[in-house]
């Protein structure tokens, strides 16, 4: 019996079967009444997980568009801007900046570690021509949560735009632009949104439109005045992912009947019966500031991951994602981003047991998922 494959990725994610069934119904024209009406309501509908009342601009795309659409719509060439460089995301926003010919102070943070806000503020003071912040939510190379809101607190009532890209932390970790001072929130479909890659989030505050006016970066198909424009009009400027759009409205609902902050409280049960699933197998937690999205596993000396891994896939049916460049063969992670629910924490950390105990490692068989069990029946032992 060839056994179905559970992703436990962080992104792409697991995809709930009222999703499925949403996307797969048949095709309207994007310049129709249906779908104007569709759009308009998904755009505004939005606003509740984003939690913002700026305005939402959905491009066909993966994440890593929406970051490129947010430096070329920010910036002017020569301008200068602070990342917070913690893992591969980080320094995604250094490469696209860097080629869009923005001038880039880099603000390293070790491998799961955070910034400090504090350090951040003193840096930005220092240089004096900072004029955007790029950081990121959840650092999913290294499953760290960043310190977004005391981020938000040191930047407040300077000129400086705070943008955040919360491709795998929105919907899981928690997250208040407004509140919190954010300008810009970039995110993507297939990670906490439960939808398949191709659509991607930005939303803008009204001086973040306003350094969209100015730009003078090249732009053509992430011009967002054109996005705006059509927008207007319920309309995309080119052919949007019509069916993703049908997915989208029914994971609005969902996460509407949960509420965002049962979602977040979800995310946040689920990966702390992870954590105390993978400590009571002996196992060592990789970042300081675990988002709540991913657990990242430093991989005990003397055990290969790849082997590991491979066993989970083959024997368990459990897809789990290896580390990447400079923490490849050192970590693993594991991911309950989305349609994630007790049952399926169980089965990996299970799973889990299984595959260790058959690569030759002592773990008492029960005891990673007793630990999960008794965090998520409130039990302490
Ligand atoms: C997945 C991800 C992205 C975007 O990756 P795409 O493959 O372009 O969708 C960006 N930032 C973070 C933090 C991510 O996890």
């Amino acid at each position: 019996m060839k056994k179905e494959q559970r992703l436990y990725t962080p992104g792409p994610t697991q995809i709930p079967p009222r999703i499925l069934r949403a996307i797969s119904r048949p095709l309207i024209h994007h310049r129709s009444d249906e779908f104007k009406d569709l759009f308009h309501e998904v755009r505004e509908r939005l606003k509740y997980p984003f939690q913002t009342q700026n305005e939402i601009l959905i491009l066909t795309s993966s994440g890593t568009g929406a970051m490129e659409a947010a430096i070329s719509n920010l910036f002017s060439p020569g301008e200068r801007v602070l990342v917070i460089e913690g893992g591969k995301f980080g320094r995604r926003w250094t490469g696209i900046s860097q080629a869009f010919g923005l001038e880039v102070v880099k603000f390293p943070v070790n491998l799961g570690e955070v910034a400090d806000p504090e350090a951040v503020d003193r840096a930005v003071a220092q240089d004096g021509k900072i004029r955007g912040i790029l950081t990121t939510l959840c650092e999913t190379s290294t499953g760290t949560v960043e310190d977004i809101q005391g981020l938000g607190r040191v930047l407040r009532g300077s000129a400086i735009l705070f943008i955040v890209d919360a491709v795998s932390g929105l919907a899981v970790d928690e997250l208040r632009p407004d509140d919190w001072g954010v300008d810009v929130v970039v995110s993507a479909s297939q990670k906490g949104l439960m939808l398949p890659p191709g659509l991607a989030f930005l939303s803008l505050s009204p001086r973040a439109w306003e350094r969209v006016e100015k730009s003078s970066s090249p732009r053509y198909y992430w011009d967002l005045r054109e996005y705006r424009e059509f927008g207007e009009r319920k309309l995309t400027p080119y052919t949007p992912a019509i069916s993703l759009l049908f997915g989208l409205k029914e994971v609005l609902a969902l996460i509407e009947e949960e509420g965002i902050e049962g979602v977040w409280a979800r995310h946040r049960r689920l990966a702390q019966a992870t954590r105390k699933g993978m400590e009571a197998l002996g196992l060592e937690l990789f970042p300081q500031r675990p988002s709540n999205g991913l657990t990242v596993v430093r991989i005990p000396s003397g055990l290969d991951g790849e082997k590991l891994l491979g066993t989970l896939r083959t024997d368990f049916g459990v897809l789990l994602a290896h580390g990447q460049e400079e923490l490849k063969g050192r970590i693993f992670r594991l991911a309950h981003m989305g349609w994630v629910a007790e049952g399926d924490i169980l089965r990996v950390i299970g799973a889990l047991e299984l595959a260790l105990r058959k690569l030759g490692l002592q773990v008492a068989v029960g005891e990673g998922t007793g630990a999960a069990m008794d965090l998520l029946m409130g039990v302490n032992r």
